[in-house]
């Protein structure tokens, strides 16, 4: 399985309740190592641009308003098969199909406050952690 690293967002909903580092222990427990990190509260146009991918879906507006109603933690996860071993841990979209033990089953309240972003693959995983971290070394990328 190859090194990666890929990007991971604990959404508004995971950091009002303050479950940031109880989200973090399960990354670094899973052998994922945080190689970056910042909090930061997203603009509208920052948020749509990051989920530009999504723009024609109908639930846009609404994702969106979320992601800007507070601030999120950004962070670049690396190790082997980082891309689907952060997706494993964060457990299905719908909160309430994620796997018993998943982050989402534990920590998210609904399809729009689902806790955590989890870049989906190879590509994406490059786009989204330069997105953020624009500096960090390619080799980890
Ligand atoms: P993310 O991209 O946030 O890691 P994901 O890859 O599991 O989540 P996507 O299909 O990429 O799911 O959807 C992006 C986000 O859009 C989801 O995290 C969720 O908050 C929201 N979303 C997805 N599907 C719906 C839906 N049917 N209704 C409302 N919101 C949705
Ligand atoms: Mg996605």
């Amino acid at each position: 399985m190859a090194m990666e690293t890929t990007l991971s967002i604990l959404k508004p909903d995971a950091v009002r309740k303050n479950a940031i580092g109880q989200i973090l222990a399960r990354f670094e427990a899973a052998g994922l190592q945080i190689v970056a990190a910042r909090l930061v509260h997203l603009s509208r146009r920052e948020a749509e641009a990051f989920y530009a991918v999504h723009r024609e879906r109908p639930f846009f507006k609404d994702m969106v308003d979320f992601m800007v109603s507070g601030p999120v933690f950004v962070q670049a996860l690396y190790g082997e098969g980082a891309i689907a071993r952060n997706r494993d841990l964060m457990g299905a979209t719908d909160p309430k199909k994620a796997a018993p033990g998943t982050i989402r089953a534990e920590f998210a309240d609904s399809i729009d406050a689902n806790a955590v972003h989890g870049s989906d693959s190879a590509e994406t995983a490059r786009t989204e952690v330069a997105f953020f971290f624009p500096t960090l070394a390619i080799h980890r990328r």
